[in-house]
């Protein structure tokens, strides 16, 4: 169960969890020391590692466990293995919220392509979809000419999963000729990056308007998308924070951090999970009238990030750079050192029939200064000499 108020989760994690007691005495504080979401930052994250280094110590959960086992009814095991557990009641991870914002509802047939096998995805998503009143077909992963088939048979009328699969399915009907009578309208998708290219193909081809989120296997749903689709809304029942991977403190509203989350859940009370993954904080309302802050999507993994002059740089940082302007073929940011001082270029190629010239160069640090916030030195380069990686340290 969810426990809403804050000072009472801290309370009851702190009775019931020996590691979240561990957590509070390494940092020298007592409960009462964290009274808000605001105090958080005081507690140090709890990193992957961390939490699969705690379990290995502590079987199975490292400590985070509040409630006597006979209270969890199922345990996956997810890479690592990290082990996650699932406690009662019939939307323990809370995926309800999400889907409820995209639009899903009682009588819908759902095709949940999660695994139901070891990792939480499958089961997460058709027990949210049950307490909905939808119908779930437990398709699981693969049989791509079987699944389309079923979707036709069964009148399948959502589908959940990853994007690239949903389309691999719509493809295969086509070939199979019966993709017009497929009763497919709405897709949940999560866990894999889906381009904005592929989402209005989706919609204007198939007819599939797609929605997203984001959550993990230990935390479930943590935000989630409205009809706007234009940014995460925050999910009930976690904190979420964006914070400098490093240091482990909240970055300013619109800037790249990792994401961290608090899950306000008595049966698992994880306390600042970090999960890895770069998103940053929209402070602007949502037009759908739903409060609070949002989530800038996932911009990719905090590991990719290189520090220079002592701010993080990240490689869709630079993507969104040159994406800015159509003269460029492909950039990426190298970072040397000079007298012990970081040093930035900006390496471009640029495309056929385009300019060398220093205005453009001008042009490209001064924006490379607004969005990465970092001065850099712009050279041009023939084709071919930019490779995969947008960011290479060479310090
Ligand atoms: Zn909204």
């Amino acid at each position: 169960m969810s426990i809403r108020d804050f000072k009472a989760f801290i309370e009851f994690a702190y009775e019931n969890s020996p590691a979240v007691r561990d957590k509070f005495a390494a940092a020298g504080l007592k409960p009462e020391d964290v009274r808000g979401v605001e105090d958080l930052p005081r507690l140090p994250v709890t990193r992957k590692s961390e939490l699969g280094r705690r379990q290995q110590e502590a079987p199975p959960f490292g400590g985070f466990l509040a409630v006597p086992l006979e209270r969890v009814q199922r345990i996956f095991a997810s890479p690592g293995p990290i082990y996650d557990p699932q406690g009662e009641g019939e939307d323990y991870w809370r995926w309800r919220q999400a889907l409820v914002a995209a639009g899903f509802q009682a009588g819908d047939v759902v095709q949940n392509t999660f695994s139901y096998h070891l990792t939480p995805a499958g089961f997460m998503f058709d027990s949210a979809l049950r307490s909905l009143g939808c119908t779930v077909v437990p398709a699981g992963v693969g049989n791509t000419e079987l699944q389309a088939q079923i979707m036709r048979d069964l009148r399948v009328t959502g589908y959940i999963g990853v994007p690239s699969f949903l389309y691999a399915l719509l493809k295969k009907a086509e070939e199979l000729g019966f993709a017009s009578e497929l009763a497919l309208r709405r897709a949940w998708i999560t866990a894999e990056r889906l381009s904005e290219e592929l989402r209005l193909l989706l919609r204007e081809k198939y007819g599939v308007s797609v929605f997203q989120g984001y959550g993990t296997a230990d935390t479930g749903c943590v935000a989630y998308e409205c009809a706007e689709m234009k940014g995460l809304h925050l999910a009930e029942g976690v904190v979420v924070e964006v914070v400098d991977p490093q240091t482990g403190e909240p970055v300013p509203d619109g800037e790249t951090g990792e994401i961290v989350i608090t899950l306000m859940e008595e049966t698992y009370p994880l306390l600042r999970l970090a999960t890895g993954d770069l998103s940053a904080f929209v402070a602007e309302p949502c037009r759908c009238g739903r409060p609070g802050k949002r989530l800038a999507g996932v911009l990719g993994r905090a590991a990719e990030g290189v520090k220079v002059r002592g701010l993080f740089l990240y490689p869709h940082q630079v993507a969104e750079l040159a994406g800015e302007f159509p003269q460029v073929r492909a950039l990426r940011a190298v970072v040397t050192q000079r007298d012990f001082r970081d040093e930035l270029m900006l390496e471009t190629e640029l495309n056929q029939g385009s300019e060398e010239t220093p205005d453009l160069a001008a042009t490209l640090a001064s924006r490379a200064k607004e969005l990465l916030r970092l001065r850099a030195q712009v050279v041009f380069v023939p084709p071919g000499t930019v490779g995969e990686a947008l960011v290479v340290d060479k310090r």
